[in-house]
């Protein structure tokens, strides 16, 4: 049975497929500007569920994202409910911890409970009376010339519906974007990392976190590393990265903790090693998916947001914050065209994409970030190299993750300039050391140093070795 969307309002009929974080946050968009929603999910409504089945526990939501929720006036309320994180904290095999700031004092990214956040998101598109939810609804096919939309139900029946406006949130597989892929002229590419993610829970201790809790505490191992984000109750989210093919040598119980034990021994009281034998094997490691598209629109009936437009890895915290400043992005747009469907959505594309293809690449850069170079002692002094400029040079120097976590700087904007950064910089550095050497030498010609001083020294230094060669 056919039905319309439309309820005999002025304003055309939106209809949003997906009812995860974008698309929950993009229904309060498009109805706080007057026009008539519905959310198709085809989930069951998760804030009835008893199981809610779905990626990471916790995410990381950072300045995009928060500027997003406050346009929906739900920022507040999210920082409430979640747990600061101001620095990384590395954990080394000695079980040494060191914090690397994310930024100045101040500035910190927050953890959020994914469940949570959804439901808050579900429960602001509804308090809009021109907003209507499908839940059980899943997208089955649809129609680009006419917008209409076939969705199947649990109990197998089928009901069309046509909107004026269709938008893609339906994630990193999303069936609207199949249509996409039939037509001419659509650039796509898909991208598995040969990574996969487990994740693990590390309990209170004594009613109390069982680390300190305001930090992203990583355990970079160079080909594999572990992360733990804090939760509200007072547990550990831990996500273990790792190829598929370590994943898959591990197969008994004792082997779990054999491997803890070489490569996390500080976490396996904290987690504990009955709880780590029994969650590893809980449920299989799951994928990471890269996706890029080019266009996002379908002339003026279609646009893809979120992961159905821009799947990231996860190691820049940015999938959900880029997805949610899609939304900001695209309501500039109307603000910008007047609301014509016509002229908003191609330049949507246009202002878009390099942005989330920019996030895209950035992602996939922190992927090696993360599990290796904060193993670097060059890195390490590169990050208090920019942050020493920063302090002095707030407005020249800012470092890539400040302009991409604390502001809405571009993406793809972010990067070049992170370029030209890296280029000053290190020139300036290898000018420093050359300086060094060279006012260093003429010092010494200068003022040449007692030779015999030095050959007793050197003599002395000789007898040293042989002592110590000897003991
Ligand atoms: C391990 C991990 C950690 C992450 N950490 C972070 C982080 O710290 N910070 C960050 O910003 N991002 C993070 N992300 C990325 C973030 O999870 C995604 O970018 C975000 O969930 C995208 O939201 P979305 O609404 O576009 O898609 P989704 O969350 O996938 O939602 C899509 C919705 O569409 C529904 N749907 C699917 N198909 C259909 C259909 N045919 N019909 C109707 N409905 C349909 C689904 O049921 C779902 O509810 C992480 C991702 C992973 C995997």
């Amino acid at each position: 049975m056919e039905r319309s969307a439309s309820r005999q309002s002025r304003k055309k009929v939106v209809a949003v497929v997906g009812g995860g974080l974008v698309g929950a946050l993009n229904a309060c968009f498009f109805a706080k500007r007057g026009f008539d929603v519905e959310l198709f999910e085809s989930r069951e409504d998760i804030r009835r569920a008893k199981i809610v089945k779905g990626r990471s526990i916790n995410l990381a939501l950072s300045h995009r994202g928060r500027q997003a929720l406050k346009h929906v006036g739900l920022e507040e309320k999210i920082v409430a409910q979640g747990i600061p994180m101001h620095a990384r904290m590395i954990h080394s095999l000695d079980g040494k911890q060191s914090p690397i700031p994310y930024g100045r004092k101040g500035q910190y990214i927050l953890s959020v409970d994914r469940a949570n956040l959804n439901k808050e998101l579900l429960t602001a598109a509804e308090t809009y009376p021109n907003t209507k939810m499908n839940f059980d609804h899943k997208l089955q096919d649809w129609n680009a010339e006419t917008g209409l939309m076939t969705f199947v139900r649990l109990d197998g029946s089928k009901e069309q519906v046509k909107a004026d406006l269709i938008v893609g949130c339906d994630g990193a597989f999303s069936a609207v974007r199949k249509q996409f892929l039939r037509r001419s002229r659509f650039d796509y590419s898909q991208t598995y990392i040969p990574h996969g993610y487990m994740e693990l829970t590390m309990p209170p201790i004594n009613g109390e976190f069982a680390m300190k809790p305001n930090y992203l505490h990583i355990w970079p191992r160079n080909t594999f590393m572990m992360i733990a984000l804090p939760n509200l109750d007072k547990t550990f989210t831990c996500t273990l990265f790792m190829p598929f093919e370590d994943f898959e040598k591990i197969t008994t119980g004792d082997e779990v903790i054999e491997f803890f034990q070489k490569y996390f021994p500080d976490t396996i009281p904290l987690i504990g090693a009955d709880t780590l034998q029994r969650d590893y094997f809980r449920l299989p490691a799951q994928a990471m998916v890269s996706v890029k598209c080019n266009p996002y629109h379908i002339g003026d009936t279609c646009v893809l947001m979120g992961d159905a437009a821009h799947a990231v890895v996860p190691f820049y915290g940015q999938g959900m914050n880029a997805g949610f400043e899609d939304c900001i992005v695209f309501d500039e747009i109307m603000d910008q065209f007047n609301e014509d469907f016509r002229a908003v959505l191609p330049e949507y594309t246009r202002v878009r994409v390099p942005d989330d293809h920019a996030i895209a690449d950035l992602a996939m850069y922190n992927y090696i970030e993360m599990r290796a170079h904060v193993n670097s002692k060059w890195f390490i002094f590169r990050k208090y190299v920019d942050n020493i400029l920063h302090f002095f040079m707030p407005k020249t120097i800012i470092p890539l993750y400040t302009m991409v976590t604390f502001t809405r700087t571009r993406y793809h904007e972010a990067v070049k300039r992170w370029h030209w950064q890296n280029k000053v910089i290190n020139r300036g550095l290898l000018l420093s050391a050359v300086g060094a050497v060279l006012g260093g030498s003429y010092l010494l010609i200068k003022n040449p140093p007692d030779i015999n001083k030095l050959i007793v020294s050197a003599e002395k230094m000789w007898d040293r070795l042989v002592a110590l060669r000897t003991l």
